[in-house]
């Protein structure tokens, strides 16, 4: 669920959205991404004008699967994209609740999976991922599988991010 206040007058509106996955911009953070900033291109339905509204999004179902993706490419002239500078960081556990509408549940997340884009474009390059099974970590690319530290995982520049729910509290 979306709500947006508009800044001119400060009528408040909400919709219901439904996603995927949430996609995050490079320099974005999950907190950001639920606590909006602004939407520029946003009509209100009161006062008519387009400008600045501040929105902010919550959950109102969790899902079991949670999927962080990174914007890691941006169109160059032509139909060429490049790799823009990547700075997401992430953490093994995340917490999805301040970000719920029910905050009386607890939405603790851990992750499990990671896929890594080694090299400068979109057309080219390799995909890696890290997966993890049985509390371990593995390394994988291709055929290849080998046994990693959370460490390794932590350092990556990643992609897209695999969490779970964890329902055992
Ligand atoms: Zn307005």
């Amino acid at each position: 669920m979306s709500k947006v206040e508009c800044s001119n007058c400060h009528h408040k509106s909400s919709q219901e959205e439904h996603f995927h996955h949430i996609s995050l911009g490079a320099a974005e953070s999950l907190q950001s991404f639920f606590d909006g900033g602004n939407v520029a291109d946003y009509r209100c339905e009161q006062c008519q004008m387009v400008g600045v509204t501040s929105k902010e999004v919550r959950l109102q179902v969790a899902p079991t699967i949670a999927i962080l993706q990174f914007k890691i490419f941006e169109k160059e002239e032509g139909c060429r994209s490049k790799k823009i500078p990547h700075y997401g960081s992430f953490q093994t556990v995340m917490d999805l609740t301040p970000h719920s509408t029910n905050k009386t549940v607890h939405l603790k997340y851990n992750l499990y999976g990671v896929v890594v884009h080694l090299g400068e474009t979109l057309e080219g390059g390799h995909y890696i991922c890290f997966i993890k099974s049985m509390g371990k970590w593995h390394q994988i690319s291709d055929q290849l599988v080998e046994e990693t530290d959370e460490e390794v995982v932590l350092e990556q520049a990643a992609y897209i991010l695999f969490y779970e729910r964890d329902d055992r509290e």
